[in-house]
C-alpha cells in the first residue's frame, strides 16, 4: 500500500485576517513555513515505519521522537489555526460550552485568567490547552513541545501557542500581552463543534 501523504492545512480565513492581533507575516511564517516544515518532515519520516497508514490522531497517541515530534505539531497546528475569526469586541463563549466553562471554571472571566496563567508560566515551548474527558468536563493543561491531551484520551477544545514563533515578530518577549489579545479572534462556534462532536 502506498505511503499517505500529508498536506499542509489551508487557513479558513485571508491571511490578513486576524490582525491586528495576529500579523499578516506572522501567519505567514507561522503557517507557511513551520507548519509547513513539520508537514515535509512527517511525509519524509513515514516511508518504513509502521505508522505508514494511520491517521493523524492514532500517530499523535503511538509514535515517539521525530514522528511523534512533527505529527503531534501537525494536529497541534490544524487545531490552533483552525479556531480563529476576525478580531471580535467582547467576544464569548456560547452553547454547551459556554454552560460547562461556567461549571467547571465559575465564570469566563476565572477561566480566562487560569488558561492566560498557564500559557504564560509554561516554560520552554510548548501548548497551553483546553480540553474535555469522557464525562464532558474541562480541564486546562500545559503541554511540553508537540504534545496532545489526546494522547490521554482527551479530546482538545482550543490552544494557545506558546513557541516563541507563535508572538515573536508581533509582541517579542511579551507573551502575556499576546495571550490577553488571543481572547479576540477565537472562534467560539468552532470550540462549541469540537465539544458537541465529542
Ligand atoms: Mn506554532
Amino acid at each position: 500500500m502506498a505511503t499517505q501523504k500529508f498536506e499542509l492545512m489551508s487557513l479558513p480565513y485571508a491571511v490578513n485576517a486576524l490582525e491586528p492581533v495576529i500579523s499578516e507575516q506572522t501567519i505567514g511564517f507561522h503557517h507557511g513555513k513551520h507548519l509547513q516544515a513539520y508537514v515535509n518532515n512527517l511525509n519524509a519520516l513515514l516511508p518504513g515505519s509502521g505508522f505508514e497508514n494511520l491517521s493523524l490522531v492514532e500517530i499523535v497517541k503511538k509514535a515517539e521522537g521525530g514522528i511523534f515530534n512533527n505529527a503531534g505539531q501537525i494536529l497541534n497546528h490544524e487545531l490552533y489555526f483552525g479556531q480563529f475569526r476576525s478580531p471580535k469586541a467582547d467576544n464569548q463563549p456560547i452553547g454547551q460550552i459556554a454552560d460547562a466553562i461556567a461549571r467547571d471554571f465559575g465564570s469566563f472571566d476565572t477561566f480566562k485568567e487560569e488558561f492566560q496563567k498557564k500559557g504564560a508560566s509554561l516554560f520552554g515551548s510548548g501548548w497551553v490547552w483546553l480540553s474535555a474527558d469522557a464525562d464532558g468536563k474541562l480541564l486546562i493543561s500545559q503541554e511540553s513541545n508537540a504534545a496532545n491531551p489526546a494522547q490521554r484520551g482527551l479530546t482538545p477544545l482550543l490552544t494557545f501557542d506558546v513557541w516563541e514563533h507563535a508572538y515573536y515578530l508581533d509582541y517579542q518577549n511579551r507573551r502575556p500581552d499576546h495571550l490577553t489579545a488571543l481572547w479576540s479572534i477565537i472562534d467560539w462556534q468552532i470550540v462549541e463543534k469540537r465539544y458537541t462532536a465529542k
